[in-house]
């Protein structure tokens, strides 16, 4: 079975840890504990389970771990390794009035597997495997605890198949986060969202019912879609113990390119026009100047990588139109998409920034195609007068013809007097920097239309945001939370809905 990666070592004894949210927790008495150990393969009160379980990849956490603390442990985490055993915690935390905190490979950068409110971590990576795959019909079933390399490495080996998802954190990631997150993998253009790939779920409900939801046939027309009710709830409306996906045979065919645009408009209208024609290459990202010169060594351009997998016709096809939209860009070297590919998963310089003082963090966000060019400049200019920027720079990654996502990157530094003096005055600084950041990427979203969050979600560091995102519908969402889980037992703090337990602390 694999294992949750952690971001960066905490640099404390076990017993030591604390926890750096000021949440009001709750505890497990040894009844219960005692209950959910029956009713579970395994559960665990150790400090050093409970210190890991009480972090995820949420970047403002990693300064934090080189000060010996995690944002909120749970008081028990609990490793179930079938849907019943899922039926049997719930119910039982239920009953008793205790928060219960979903997770995966607890790669979240959002802090949405934080178990805000004590209670228990349930870790689901222990509902691992492949089910039944159908290849007439090119439908699988995934278990929710599955990592994204027992994934593809179990469907391509023993059936030819790929699901086609591949998120950077492929390594770090699972079928059930992908699911909670709404995530999207770098091959999206050509596969889809993780959205585009489910077609029906198992879950379990707040109280221990477990339901299935579509998976029955192409389409249907039998009331609303109750699988797009699940993905992209972050764990706050049920858990997610198995998917069912559309999956493909794995493509003989593969194409790349490389172009250099005089402006990020420019390239982001050639995109455009590609999805406009129905051509869908895999991979077609476009980086700024900032980001060209730091990935591809490229001074003054604009480079648009593009890479397509499928039948070998198809990719002819699809290059052809690339090659046509393209035709004023400069061509440059078929290299850049191979570096690309060799480094695209590589984020070991994070967590060093970090522990050197350096505070990054990245913000995907979408919107239609004709905001995108005011959006790229209001959010770029934002965050340069956020005072301490250092650097500010965007990619775009997965397009659409209606719009595409941008992904921003931000970096910035106490000044000198705050880095070299008290360090609870550092502390504070870079907790109103890094909220500061992410107020003005927001706000500069919102005011042009777009969507917050792209693929990472809304966790707790976005929770803040999503009354504004949704508008009135956001009543919507807290209604099916009442309905499906009444005590707000499931992960609660999260999507910015009312939490039973207390209020949500920011640092
Ligand atoms: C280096 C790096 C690169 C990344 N790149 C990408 C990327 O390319 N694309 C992308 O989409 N994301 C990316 N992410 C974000 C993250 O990997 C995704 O959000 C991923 O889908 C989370 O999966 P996980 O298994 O780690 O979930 P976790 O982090 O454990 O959980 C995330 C949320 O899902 C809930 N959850 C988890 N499992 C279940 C379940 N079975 N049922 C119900 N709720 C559940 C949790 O409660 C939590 O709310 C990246 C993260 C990192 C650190």
């Amino acid at each position: 079975m694999s294992q949750p990666t952690p971001v960066t070592p905490i640099d404390a004894a076990p017993s030591e840890v604390t926890d750096r949210l000021d949440t009001q927790r709750v505890g497990i008495d040894d009844d219960l504990a005692r209950r959910l150990a029956d009713a579970c393969d395994a559960v665990s009160v150790l400090d050093a389970d409970r210190a890991e379980a009480g972090r995820d990849w949420w970047p403002l956490a990693i300064g934090w771990a080189a000060g010996g603390s995690v944002p909120s442990r749970p008081a028990l985490v609990a490793r179930p390794t079938d849907t019943a055993q899922v039926s049997a915690v719930l119910a039982l935390c239920n009953d008793a009035r205790v928060p219960v905190t979903p997770a995966g490979g607890r790669s979240g950068v959002c802090g949405a597997s934080i178990p805000l409110f004590g209670g228990v971590a349930l870790d689901l990576c222990g509902l691992a495997g492949i089910g039944d795959v159908d290849d007439a019909s090119l439908v699988a079933d995934l278990r929710a605890g599955t990592f994204g390399p027992d994934v593809e490495a179990g469907l391509r080996n023993d059936h030819g198949l790929t699901l086609g998802h591949w998120p950077q954190s492929m390594d770090l990631s699972t079928v059930g986060g992908w699911l909670a997150c709404r995530g999207a993998g770098q091959y999206s253009n050509r596969y889809g969202k993780i959205e585009d790939m489910v077609l029906g779920l198992e879950v379990v409900l707040a109280d221990g019912r477990v339901v299935r939801t579509g998976g029955h046939g192409p389409r249907s027309a039998t009331g609303p879609d109750l699988t797009q009710l699940f993905v992209g709830s972050e764990g706050t409306l049920g858990v997610i113990t198995e998917g069912r996906f559309r999956v493909h045979p794995v493509p003989s065919g593969e194409g790349r390119r490389a172009f250099g645009f005089a402006s990020f408009a420019d390239g982001l209208d050639a995109c455009r026009r590609i999805l406009r024609r129905g051509a869908t290459p895999a991979v077609l990202r476009l980086y700024d100047t900032t980001e060209s010169r730091r990935s591809f060594d490229e001074v003054d351009t604009n480079v648009l990588i593009v890479l397509d997998e499928a039948d070998p016709g198809l990719v002819d096809a699809t290059l052809a139109i690339v090659d046509q939209e393209c035709s004023g860009a400069d061509v440059l070297d078929l290299a850049h998409v191979d570096r690309w590919l060799t480094h695209r998963n590589d984020v070991s310089a994070l967590a060093p920034l970090w522990r050197s003082g350096v505070v990054v963090d990245t913000v995907e966000v979408s919107a239609r195609w004709a905001a995108l060019p005011g959006l790229y400049t209001a959010v770029l200019g934002a965050l340069a007068d956020v005072p301490g920027t250092l650097v500010a720079s965007s990619h775009q990654s997965h397009a659409y013809t209606d719009g595409a996502c941008l992904y921003f990157t931000f970096a910035g530094r106490p000044p000198e007097e705050v880095a070299s003096g008290d360090p609870a005055d550092r502390d504070g600084w870079i907790s109103a920097y890094y909220r500061r950041a992410w107020d003005e990427v927001t706000r500069a979203t919102i005011s042009a239309g777009g969507a917050i969050s792209h693929h990472h979600g809304i966790g707790l560091n976005r929770g803040r945001f999503l009354a504004d995102g949704l508008g009135a519908s956001f009543a919507v969402l807290a209604s099916m939370k009442d309905a499906l889980d009444p005590h707000g037992i499931l992960n609660p703090g999260k999507l910015g809905l009312d939490s039973p337990f207390g209020p949500v602390a920011w640092p």
